[in-house]
């Protein structure tokens, strides 16, 4: 006889190691459960009206969407609804609906998975579950990593800028500490950029407005300018040059247009 898990052969049921392993896999979808259900899998949908505008970064937003349902609901091999219910319905537990599988963790989490004659079959469950927890692990790790600069810190002391995924409502300065919510942020962001002195040619002003997660391909700025919407920088000639003023791109975005709704 070996650990059913790991086979571990220096045990004849399962280990400890496989036991807490278990725990920390429920318990962390206990945690994350309900927040991917109900926050994630909509974030990642990619247009986010009523944020002020912030718009996604180009990181392909409908890809993670997929992903997560994948590995919540849809993944035909092996998805964490299925996984968990079938689970629970060994213990006689009713399955849980979508919107309810922190739930569904808890309860497992308070069951004796590991009684003698439930052994294989939580071996079985928890094995997947574990594959599951890392997928989803990563995703939430990936979603987290994609900050953007929210805004300036409106503390006058500071003024350094503070960064937040783009889906944040709020957000605290790295060197302040403060914690400003995305509003105030946006708005202070909405500010500098129309008053800023920056300038630059498409290419750049694309880069420039990217890092404050407005996402505007450098043919879109080229194309307003084609059409006399964005006026070039004139030389000392008074000849067009193939630079704009930052300010001015900014005020032809959707970004913009949902900051001066009123
Ligand atoms: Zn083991
Ligand atoms: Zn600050």
């Amino acid at each position: 006889m070996t650990c059913p898990m790991c086979h571990n052969p220096a045990t004849p049921t399962i280990c400890d190691e496989c036991k807490h392993q278990t725990a920390r896999d429920l318990t962390w979808l206990a945690t994350n459960c309900d927040d991917l259900e109900t926050n994630r899998i909509n974030r990642a949908y990619g247009t986010h009206k009523g944020n002020g505008g912030g718009g996604r970064r180009s990181e392909a937003p409908t890809p993670v969407r997929e992903a997560i349902a994948d590995a919540l609901y849809l993944d035909r091999t092996r998805n964490l609804k299925q996984t968990l219910n079938t689970w629970a319905r060994c213990f006689n537990q009713p399955p849980a609906p979508d919107g309810c599988l922190a739930k569904q963790a808890r309860i497992l989490n308070s069951l004796d998975l590991w009684a003698p004659h439930k052994t294989a079959v939580s071996a079985i469950y928890s094995t997947e579950m574990h594959r599951i927890v890392v997928r989803l692990a990563a995703i939430v790790a990936n979603m987290d990593e994609t900050k953007i600069r929210l805004g300036t810190c409106p503390n006058p002391e500071c003024g350094k800028p503070v960064y937040a995924p783009a889906d944040a409502r709020e957000a605290t300065c790295a060197h302040c500490n403060n914690t400003w919510t995305a509003t105030i942020l946006r708005r202070a962001t909405d500010t500098e950029l129309c008053e800023t002195d920056a300038e630059g040619t498409a290419g750049e002003l694309a880069v420039m407005l990217d890092t404050f997660g407005i996402e505007i391909a450098p043919s879109t700025i080229r194309s307003w300018a084609s059409r006399g919407k964005l006026m070039p920088i004139l030389d000392k000639h008074g000849h067009a040059t193939k630079h704009y003023r930052l300010a001015d791109a900014y005020k032809l975005t959707d970004t913009y247009k949902q900051q001066h709704l009123d």
